[in-house]
């Protein structure tokens, strides 16, 4: 086995106990776009950025990858950085259970890559990024103290990366957690509204599903909701709204299912008396799939689009919030495009959740222009107009649609901020230079 592979093929707590053999407690990879190298802060851990570099599926030249073990617990937290042309990296905080050190840089490579793709796709003067932090089996994940410490190491991680990554609340973090962070960073978006944020985005989501679901309805000449069969996957924040809206715009009937039996108790009094079955279901239930509708809605969790649950798929067009709906992004992509089901790609239709924390540092106005333009039908970037141009660029060049989302989101991600510049690349080269492995 290569060096590499002997490195990242550690547990990450393994990989700890190597880091503090080394006296590292900080370290980064940064990729050099002049020499297309990829720089270690510490030379024994090349094999990490020769690893890197041989990557072909996640890597895609990642600006910068900062890490450091706190010094409580000896829990491995980083920020990966992906593209910062149209501004600092932003994307939210992980907190998760990794096998590997290649598990758990994949997962901050693929999902960093994501937030470059959604925020340069929503119009949105941001770059991408994402903060991870491994669960470490020495804390006890409830213990308010223990977790406070670990959230508020990793604010002082952020501020100290000076800006060229911006935080959030993301899928093992809540809004404790948050606040914990923000008491030592204002590198920081989607904060509560006590301290000035712009609170819960679900129902901002749901409406951009729902303008999404109109594009695809409008690109298949199906018309418009009224008179359609939804099926929602998941009855939860955005889920709930969702159902909400779909009943406004007159659907003929909405199916959900969720494998919490109290969400589903509250969503069927919720909704009681309109033309809505709601049932409990196992994670692992694939029969909703072949349930008979127009669309289909995942609002659950990642990767429930694959070979088993295609071939069953009887809905037109598939549209929902979750994140990472393909389980693998060519291969379900293409299929669903084979089937002639019009997949509306969840980082464009999802996007409202971005967006409506995204400029939280400009104040706040009643029906604020710069989100409600996202959900309206005109304005050229828009999820509607996105939506359709995505749709329509794929059905001419015959490419599937969040490959044809991602080429357009590409391009848009290298267009440099108008003010600012390629900043986030300079704020890394300036970490480089002050030797921020050593501070
Ligand atoms: P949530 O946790 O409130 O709701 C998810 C629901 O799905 C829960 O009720 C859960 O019990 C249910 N669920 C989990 N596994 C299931 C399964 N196999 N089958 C059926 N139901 C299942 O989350 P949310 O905030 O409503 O977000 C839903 C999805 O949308 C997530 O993937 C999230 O990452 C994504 N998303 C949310 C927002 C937002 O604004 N909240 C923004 C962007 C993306």
């Amino acid at each position: 086995m290569s060096q590499h592979k002997d490195l990242v093929c550690l547990k990450p707590q393994e990989f700890v106990g190597f880091l503090k053999q080394n006296r590292i407690r900080k370290f980064f990879f940064v990729y050099d776009p002049d020499k297309g190298i990829v720089r270690s802060s510490h030379p024994q851990l090349q094999p990490i950025a020769d690893f890197l570099l041989s990557d072909k599926r996640d890597f895609m030249q990642h600006e910068g990858l900062f890490f450091q073990i706190t010094r409580n617990y000896g829990t491995l937290q980083g920020a990966f950085i992906h593209r910062t042309h149209r501004g600092q990296g932003s994307g939210g905080l992980r907190y998760w259970h990794y096998a590997t050190v290649e598990d758990f840089l994949r997962d901050g490579l693929r999902l960093a890559k994501g937030m470059t793709f959604k925020n340069a796709l929503a119009g949105l003067w941001w770059g991408g990024g994402k903060g991870i932090m491994v669960h470490n089996p020495a804390v006890e994940l409830h213990e308010p103290n223990m977790r406070a410490s670990l959230f508020q190491e990793f604010g002082e991680f952020v501020t100290s990366l000076r800006g060229c990554y911006i935080t959030a609340e993301d899928v093992g973090t809540s809004v404790i957690d948050m606040a914990n962070v923000f008491s030592k960073t204002r590198f920081i978006t989607c904060i509560p509204y006590e301290f000035g944020g712009s609170g819960n985005p679900s129902v901002a989501t749901a409406k951009g599903v729902v303008c999404g679901m109109e594009a695809a309805l409008e690109f298949t000449g199906l018309g418009n909701l009224k008179g359609k069969t939804v099926a929602v996957q998941g009855v939860g924040h955005v889920a709930t709204p969702l159902i909400e809206f779909l009943f406004e715009k007159n659907v003929d009937k909405v199916i959900a299912w969720d494998i919490d039996v109290q969400r589903v108790t509250r969503v069927k009094e919720q909704f009681a008396g309109k033309p809505f079955e709601a049932s409990v279901i196992s994670p692992d239930d694939v029969s909703i799939f072949q349930t008979d509708c127009d669309i289909f809605a995942p609002c659950a969790t990642g990767a429930i689009l694959n070979p088993q649950t295609i071939s069953s798929l009887k809905a037109k067009i598939i549209c929902g919030a979750a994140n990472n709906q393909l389980e693998d992004d060519d291969r379900d992509d293409q299929s669903l495009h084979e089937r002639g089901i019009v997949f509306v790609p969840d980082f464009l239709t999802n996007r409202m959740g971005i967006v409506h924390c995204a400029n939280e540092q400009y104040g706040y106005v009643n029906h604020d222009y710069f989100i409600e333009r996202h959900l309206s039908k005109d304005w050229e970037y828009s999820i509607y107009q996105t939506a359709l141009k995505v749709l329509q660029a794929s059905r001419e060049t015959g490419d599937p649609p969040a490959r044809t989302a991602i080429r357009m989101a590409d391009e848009l991600s290298l267009e440099n901020h108008p003010i600012f510049g390629h900043r986030g690349q300079q704020i890394i080269a300036s970490l480089v230079e002050n030797r921020w492995h050593e501070q």
